[in-house]
């Protein structure tokens, strides 16, 4: 009895497999890795930023694109080399980058979060998964000229989409989180989002792929994908490097590898690649211990406590394809790191990773039918793929069992696929 495939076992199609299972589909989730999580969703900042899903298409990115084109040290670098392979996605990133549709597109991905975030309490209230949740908000600093008017407007933004919102003085950032104290004269200002959390999106996504496994769904790993099969307009199977397996339907959750899987049926969708890095450090060994993420507007970087670990997160760099770890960026989010804790002990060998953040023109992601029968896509999660995991596989599975009311909640993310 063919079932339902999804390929991609990152935190999107693990947590898709465990939604589908629970409405009692026979579930098969093919990935080339040997394990769940270890694409995109490997090392990411952890945050489950609910209350403040913004895009990146922003008023302010394409003067900040401009000054930093080519600057190796830059917070987001676009790489001169990547512009002709950007085409027309660059093009259309550039529009969404207007005040009232970045406003509007940040309401709906933030009242998206919101539901996202309250899903997965409810599904922790059901099943048991470990994966050093974090719960208390992230403190945001803003630091240098400016940073009072931007911080409360960004706070007044962040309000009128639901989220509560603390200000604090800087004596009350550093009462909250004494790791600041030896930067406390350079803060401005703090925002603190109460309502947030944070976690390890690995260990979630090979959580949620146990429990999923323990409802029925097949994992297979190290399963290639080299095709869809499409006949008379209708999914009917997909194509391995050894053999084909057939399907009722097909789920697309490959993350940044998604567009290339799609396209030789004629389904496009406008998803770059944006490479981001993070460092995995011990945090008894670097002797800074935050209780709960500092996100610095000012170095462009967050600092997530996981367990015992620190996963500092940050940069953007459109490099097209290239997935090479530079050393080069590698340095300036130690930097970074350095100038909000100068405290910090850094040793000389860091845990660097790098990943390729799967990104839309404008932020929102594809959760779709297609104009294939049974093929649908739930990706182009961009830098929010941890934060919009759930809401996202309720959506794809809504739109499969048939149960999806497009007029109920304020998530209109359903779009035509170009
Ligand atoms: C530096 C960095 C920091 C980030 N911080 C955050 C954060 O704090 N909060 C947040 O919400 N998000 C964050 N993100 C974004 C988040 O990590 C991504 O949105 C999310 O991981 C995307 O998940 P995915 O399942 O779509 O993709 P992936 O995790 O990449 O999974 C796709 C899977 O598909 C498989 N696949 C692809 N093609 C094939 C094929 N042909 N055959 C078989 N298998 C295939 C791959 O092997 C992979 O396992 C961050 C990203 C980066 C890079």
């Amino acid at each position: 009895m063919p079932a339902t495939i999804i390929i991609g076992a990152g935190v999107i199609g693990a947590t898709t497999a465990y939604f589908l299972a629970r409405e009692g589909l026979s579930v098969t989730v093919l990935d080339s890795q040997p394990e769940p999580g270890m694409q995109t969703s490997f090392a990411n900042g952890g945050l489950l930023a609910a209350n403040s899903a913004l895009p990146w298409s922003s008023p302010g990115t394409p003067l900040q694109m401009l000054k930093w084109l080519g600057r190796e040290d830059a917070p987001l670098l676009l790489r001169p080399s990547a512009i002709p392979s950007l085409g027309s996605w660059g093009l259309r990133f550039l529009a969404n980058c207007r005040d009232s549709k970045y406003r509007d597109t940040a309401n709906t991905l933030t009242r998206f979060g919101q539901h996202s975030l309250g899903l997965m309490n409810t599904l922790l209230t059901r099943d048991s998964l470990n994966f050093d949740l974090g719960r208390g908000g992230f403190l945001e600093i803003f630091k240098g000229p400016g940073a009072r008017a931007s911080a409360e407007s960004f706070a007044a933004l962040l309000e009128r989409m639901g989220a509560r919102v603390r200000r604090l003085d800087r004596l009350a950032c550093v009462t909250l989180e004494p790791s600041l104290l030896p930067i406390e004269s350079s803060i401005e200002v703090g925002l603190w989002l109460e309502n947030d959390c944070w976690g390890d999106a690995h260990l979630f996504t090979r959580e949620i792929a146990r429990v999923a496994a323990d409802q029925g769904v097949r994992f297979e790993y190290g399963s290639e994908v080299t095709g869809l099969e499409v006949r008379n307009g209708k999914i009917t199977g997909v194509k391995l490097a050894h053999g084909r397996i057939e399907a009722e339907r097909v789920i697309v959750c490959g993350g940044a590898a998604s567009p290339a899987l799609l396209a030789p049926c004629g389904v496009k969708i406008s998803v770059a690649p944006v490479k981001g890095y993070s460092l995995t450090l011990n945090r008894d060994e670097v002797g800074v211990a935050p209780t709960r993420p500092i996100v610095d507007d000012h170095e462009h970087i967050c600092v997530t406590p996981l367990g015992d670990r620190l996963r500092v997160a940050g940069t953007v760099e459109f490099a097209g394809n290239d997935r090479t770890l530079r050393a080069s960026r590698v340095a300036n989010l130690k930097q970074a790191l350095r100038n909000l804790y100068p405290q910090i002990s850094l040793p000389a060998e860091v845990n660097a990773w790098c990943g390729m953040r799967p990104m839309t023109v404008d932020g929102l992601p594809y959760i779709d039918a297609t104009p294939i029968e049974n093929l649908f896509v739930n990706t182009g999660h961009g830098a929010l793929g941890w934060t919009l995991a759930c809401a996202s596989a309720e959506r794809v599975t809504q739109l499969v069992t048939g149960t999806y009311a497009p007029h109920v909640g304020a998530f209109k993310l359903n779009r035509r696929l170009i």
